[in-house]
């Protein structure tokens, strides 16, 4: 970023701005976390809306538990934080492995600070799972940004389907959005439907690109340039400029071929170097841009209304089909149908039947 005079010169100009209340040093200490004892509900809340890391980590751990007594705190913690969420942006950023996300996201991070915002990012991996370890689970990674007292960085939460992982992340946003977050990011490597997932929470969707490389050789898969907001060609820095201004221009006509979207927003592409902290600041204003045109429309509202008309429906299902699954009775019927069916001695639509009369029970 330090490379960046232009970065260097927003930084300056912010030098008068007085830290949002929940980050001075008189706040924070207001509520401590022990370390061993697991805090009441109240204090959760409490130390959430003081703007406290410590405790906001500690809920998101809650809503990551398989235990059902954290299942149901975590719950009233994000019902009390409901209220409190909302004021923020929301942005989603995908790409493949290796394109630059985690170095454009702590570049970007720190230009969002810098210029007074509060940042947490977050992250959707579905197949951080199967053993492989989340995307942002390497230490390593977006190290300046770790140490930034206005970020919070939490890797993606494990879990053994996507929407399960998805609404955890959903809930960790309302409790990101009461403890003071402004600018919440959500990152993801494109697993599986992933970035459908990512793309249901957000307000604004980045793909990070790569000059010169085809579409199969970047793993896009069909539907996802549609379904960006802009599109940042990283690594244009050294000998990739011309190749990465020629692949801007080249997206740009292949976006306007896309019907208008309901926002009335043209999507918009980019050249930036994540590694340099060069037209980071570009994006950000392209993002400006957005939300004051969907916001001017009232679009930006109708969107999240709608997001969340989708969650609750998701929710439900998702809910409905963990209780199935985890009642006992189930459990036991299931394995007895399978083995009906494999024998031709009953019909998979005779087997439902019987294992979701047993479900209500
Ligand atoms: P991710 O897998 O998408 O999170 O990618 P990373 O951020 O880990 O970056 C992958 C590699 O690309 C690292 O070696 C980075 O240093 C490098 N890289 C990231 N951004 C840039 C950039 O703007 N320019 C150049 N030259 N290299 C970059």
């Amino acid at each position: 970023m330090e490379k960046d005079p232009q970065n260097k010169g927003t930084m300056h100009e912010m030098d008068g701005v007085k830290p949002p209340k929940s980050t001075d040093a008189s706040s924070i200490n207001r509520i401590k976390l022990s370390r061993n004892k697991l805090p009441g509900t109240g204090e959760f809340i409490q130390g959430i809306l003081e703007g406290n890391r410590a405790f906001l980590s500690r809920a998101i751990t809650l809503i990551e538990s398989t235990n059902v007594k954290h299942q149901e705190q975590a719950a009233e913690i994000v019902t009390a934080c409901l209220p409190h969420a909302n004021n923020s942006v929301r942005i989603g950023i995908t790409g493949v492995p290796g394109v630059g996300k985690s170095t454009f996201i702590e570049a970007f991070g720190k230009h969002l600070t810098g210029l007074g915002k509060k940042v947490a990012v977050l992250a959707i991996d579905p197949s951080s799972s199967i053993g492989k370890g989340s995307i942002l689970g390497d230490k390593t990674r977006m190290e300046a940004l770790v140490k930034d007292e206005n970020a919070f960085i939490r890797p993606s939460p494990s879990g053994d389907s996507l929407g399960g992982v998805a609404q955890k992340t959903r809930e960790a946003i309302v409790l990101c959005e009461a403890a003071g977050f402004d600018t919440i990011i959500i990152e993801t490597i494109g697993v599986g439907q992933s970035e459908t997932a990512v793309h249901s929470m957000v307000d604004f969707f980045l793909l990070l690109k790569l000059a010169g490389a085809g579409d199969e050789l970047q793993g896009i898969k069909r539907g996802i340039i549609e379904m960006a907001d802009a599109i940042v060609i990283n690594k244009a820095d050294g000998d990739n400029i011309r190749a990465a201004k020629l692949a801007k221009a080249e997206f740009a006509r292949a976006l306007h071929l896309y019907p208008i979207k309901e926002s009335t927003w043209q999507p918009k592409v980019t050249t930036c170097s994540a590694l340099f902290g060069e037209s980071v600041a570009d994006v950000w204003h392209i993002i400006e841009e957005y939300l004051s045109l969907t916001k001017g429309s009232s679009y930006f509202e109708q969107k999240r209304r709608a997001q969340n008309k989708y969650w609750l429906l998701k929710t439900i299902n998702q809910q409905l089909k963990d209780q199935f699954y985890s009642h006992p009775r189930v459990k036991k019927e299931l394995e007895k149908q399978l083995e009906l069916i494999e024998k031709d001695k009953v019909t998979p639509f005779e087997a439902a039947k019987v294992l979701l009369a047993l479900s209500i029970k």
